[in-house]
């Protein structure tokens, strides 16, 4: 409950449903994020026990916990990517085509398809609100109802979002400063064609629902 709500996960992981937590073993645990600002969003949450209620800038300065969350994450990046083909492969052309060629064994002539693991974002929160250390991962997309302010936007699509890739952070990074390098009261800007929208967010939820259809069959 409250902001420690993400450590029941890290307690009894066996004790939920698969569609919560969708897969544990003795290193992490992978749950379904409970409010998912895109149309994929999972989090990683290491069972390290020493280092679980850091900032996840300190956690991630251990090397050894930051390399294994790095492995770790790029499984899930790719089961992330089996989802969204499974959610959205079947409206995009070229993958009827795949599926028909695989159907008919000449697959080995086919394109491999769309790769919709690279579509999957992989980071941390400049400023978490929840307080056990856990990583995003998530369809770029940002189509959700429960995508409800300029925040939660920008949150995933200013540099308030940490690529995991870019941790260990640089110790001249702005991002250590108290305002977290100042993204969340950016503009509110289209991730995909980089239209401004000001802070209106209603217009902005308008068009990423019209991007979104395009980024499907893109
Ligand atoms: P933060 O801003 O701390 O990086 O993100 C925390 C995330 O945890 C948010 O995306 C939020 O939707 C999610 N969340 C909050 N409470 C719960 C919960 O009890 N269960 C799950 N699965 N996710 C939660
Ligand atoms: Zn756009």
């Amino acid at each position: 409950p409250g902001r420690n709500g993400l450590g029941l996960y890290l307690q009894k992981p066996a004790s939920f449903p698969s569609d919560v937590v969708v897969y544990h073993n003795p290193s992490f645990v992978v749950v379904r994020d409970m409010y998912p600002k895109a149309s994929v969003h999972l989090l990683l949450l290491p069972r390290t026990t020493e280092r679980n209620t850091l900032h996840p800038f300190f956690a991630f300065q251990d090397e050894a916990l930051l390399a294994a969350t790095k492995v770790e994450a790029q499984k899930v990046r790719i089961l992330v990517g089996e989802e969204l083909r499974r959610l959205f492969g079947k409206v995009s052309v070229a993958e009827r085509v795949r599926r028909e060629a695989i159907a008919s064994g000449v697959e080995g002539e086919m394109p491999p398809g769309r790769d919709w693991a690279s579509d999957v974002m992989v980071g941390v929160h400049a400023g978490p609100s929840m307080n056990h250390l856990h990583v995003h991962i998530l369809s770029r997309d940002m189509v959700s109802p429960c995508l409800r302010h300029r925040k939660h936007y920008n949150s995933f699509k200013t540099n308030f979002f940490v690529r995991l890739e870019e941790l260990p952070l640089d110790e001249s990074d702005p991002r250590w400063r108290p305002d977290r390098g100042g993204g969340l009261r950016e503009e509110l800007r289209c991730w995909r064609c980089g239209k401004g929208f000001e802070n209106k967010f209603e217009r902005l939820k308008k068009h990423l629902a019209e991007e979104f259809e395009e980024w499907k069959t893109q």
